[in-house]
């Protein structure tokens, strides 16, 4: 069971990891930046824009490990291949 204790999206000042998808994500992305006490530890993870949107059509407690959300991109419509910058797939 997780709290959140922040959730807002914010440019990158380094490279990061999303959480949802586990892709590299560069200098300057836009990702949405998730803090949260998940049993009792203090977390703090962000996801690229296509992780939260799959993120959304989760049931509130479902859980998923690093990487988990990737499969979740192909149910979304528009594609994330129509959005997403060149080169982001
Ligand atoms: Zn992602």
């Amino acid at each position: 069971m997780s709290t959140t204790i922040k959730a807002k999206w914010v440019n990158t000042r380094k490279r990061h990891y999303c959480t949802g998808c586990n892709r590299s994500q560069p200098v300057g992305s836009r990702l949405m930046n998730h803090v949260a006490i998940f049993y009792g530890d203090l977390c703090n993870n962000y996801y690229c824009e296509p992780c939260d949107e799959v993120s959304k059509t989760l049931d509130p407690g479902d859980e998923f490990g690093c990487g988990d959300l990737l499969e979740g991109w192909q149910y979304l419509e528009p594609k994330p291949s129509d959005w997403l910058p060149r080169g982001f797939i």
